[in-house]
């Protein structure tokens, strides 16, 4: 019997493989191999283009002010050509819901897709892992160079290493805060040392988190710190794509030679090589199952394929499949839950949209007088007083006409016409009188209509109280 089948026939099958998980263990340092392949070009289109994103959108200008600016103090977050105000606030959980249920969905059909292609946990580590090959090599080089005992070359590429991690820490610290403080009073600030120590410290907090977490705790995050590695498991369901090798066809694994019938040694297509485990950010065997640490970057499919092509095997001895179609040779697309979380998602895609451009930019509330109910003029007139407050929501000074209605002919005290700037505040009293013997009643209804004179659509309204002496005290 050949040490192969020997050896294959005293491993557990790879389903019944069970991995005890010590959460007090030293960690292993994972060495990744670096491969090219379609899933890692792949990765390449997404963290791309999503930290140019990042690191560029602060240094936007839209309207003369930053494009994507969280203007705290002021109590505004300004994206694009809108303003948000705390009344928004609404619009804002609305957000995070719909972005929750996109996971969900996503989740449903194709598994933890988001973990291996776009989270910033991932998108960072693969920036960090990248200066890290550039100062350090590949995997073998690396496992070298930290056996070596220390030299000025050992220096020199440590060293060059960590700088390089600092300072993308650093920017990533300093863009995260250009978000909230303008970035272009920001950068300047720093290097004349007239920045705000409160945006100095947070640039430091953000700049330490990075560097902790895309350079020494990396897949350690997603296994022990991520809430949403522990959740996912239960949206998947038989359908899901996940990353799965096929232990059919390739067990039992074994090395041999090139060109060799293995078949007739009993081998499976496994060669035991171990690609797909080096190449693997989170140092998984994917042959010993579905694993909760596996975040479907799809990196060992690329390995695992190149080694099938070398061998002259058909690929996807590792690939994206379902449950299902392993077993039974189909995939169910359309299933319940899907459907379920794809319809509440597009029911609230579009609530969200329609009450976004449907939102009008201005505010009137209007207050009255606590001190008195009413006063009575010289001229024999009831008065009430009252304060308004105008919103201009918008990215525009705007001229605005108030207009009063009611059960009666008010005489106004106060500008029925005032121009409010762009994101202000306008406060103004305003008197409205009349004479008691039209009042019917001791109390009626009063509107306040606010328009925008060059923009008719720009109007709110607000209803309060006109206050007179009870008809009993006017008799
Ligand atoms: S097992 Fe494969 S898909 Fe999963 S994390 Fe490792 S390399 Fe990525
Ligand atoms: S890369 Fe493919 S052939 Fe090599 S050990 Fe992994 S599954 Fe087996």
């Amino acid at each position: 019997m050949s040490d192969n089948r020997e050896r294959e026939q005293n491993r557990p099958p790879a389903d019944e493989v069970v991995r005890v998980l010590d959460l007090y263990e030293t960690r292993e340092k994972i060495y990744t191999r670096r491969l090219k392949g379609f899933y890692r070009s792949l990765r390449n289109w997404t963290w791309i283009p999503l930290l140019a994103g990042y690191f560029l959108l602060p240094w936007l200008n839209v309207d003369g002010r930053q494009a994507v600016w969280f203007d705290l103090p002021a109590r505004k977050f300004h994206i694009f050509s809108l303003t948000f105000w705390p009344q928004d606030f609404m619009l804002l959980a609305w957000l995070l819901i719909i972005a929750a249920f996109a996971l969900f969905t996503v989740t449903v059909l194709v598994g933890r897709v988001w973990c291996g292609f776009t989270c910033p946990q991932t998108v960072w580590t693969i920036l960090f892992m990248g200066a890290e090959h550039l100062w350090e090599g590949d995997r073998n080089q690396r496992i070298k160079l930290d056996k070596a005992p220390w030299s000025a070359a050992k220096v020199v590429r440590k060293g060059g290493k960590q700088l390089s991690w600092v300072l993308i820490a650093l920017l990533t610290g300093i863009t995260f805060v250009g978000y909230f403080n303008p970035m272009r009073e920001l950068v300047p600030g720093i290097f004349t040392w007239t920045a705000h120590p409160a945006a100095l410290f947070w640039i430091g907090f953000f700049a330490f988190m990075t560097y902790m977490n895309a350079g020494f705790l990396r897949e350690q995050v997603c296994m022990y710190m991520c809430p949403y590695a522990r959740f996912q498991a239960v949206m998947f369901d038989r359908d899901t794509l996940v990353v799965s090798y096929d232990a059919k066809r390739g067990e039992p694994r074994g090395a041999r030679k090139k060109g060799a019938d293995h078949a007739t040694e009993g081998l499976g297509d496994c060669v035991d090589c171990s690609l797909c485990v080096q190449v693997c950010p989170t140092g998984i065997d994917i042959r010993d199952g579905l694993q909760y640490e596996c975040i479907s970057c799809g990196l060992c499919i690329d390995a695992c394929d190149a080694v099938m092509d070398k061998m002259g095997y058909p690929k996807k001895l590792i690939s994206f499949t379902t449950e299902n179609a392993v077993e039974h040779g189909k995939t169910r697309v359309m299933r319940p839950r899907l459907v379920g979380y794809a319809l509440v998602l597009l029911v609230m895609a579009t609530l969200f949209t329609w009450t976004l451009a449907s939102r009008v930019p201005v505010e009137v509330s209007v207050i009255r007088d606590r001190n008195m109910l009413y006063r009575e003029t010289n001229a024999g007139l009831v008065e009430n007083i009252y304060t308004l407050r105008i919103s201009n929501m918008d990215n525009r000074e705007h001229r605005y006409r108030i207009v009063v209605s009611g059960d009666y002919d008010f005489i106004i005290r106060g500008d029925t016409e005032v121009t409010v700037a762009a994101g202000e505040l306008y406060s103004e009293p305003l008197s409205l009188m009349l004479d008691p013997g039209f009042l019917k009643e001791g109390t009626s209804s009063v509107s306040f209509t606010v328009t925008a004179v060059d923009n008719p659509a720009l109007k709110a309204r607000q209803e309060s109280r006109f206050i007179g002496p009870s008809l009993g005290v006017r008799r």
